[in-house]
């Protein structure tokens, strides 16, 4: 199984269904800035990423 060399990038294809972000954007906390990390459900629409967590 081949390892993921950006799973960032990855995530960055789908839009966010939490912060509703489109794709390319880092997400954003409920304040509009940039969060710390991905939010969970947008790494669910990676199956790559999803049997990781
Ligand atoms: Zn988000």
């Amino acid at each position: 199984m081949p390892e993921l060399a950006e799973p960032a990038a990855i995530v960055e294809q789908f839009d966010c269904p939490t912060c509703e972000v489109p794709a390319g954007s880092t997400c954003r906390t409920r304040g509009g800035k940039v969060a710390p990390k991905y939010h969970t459900p947008r790494f669910m629409l990676v199956p790559q990423l999803r049997a990781e967590l």
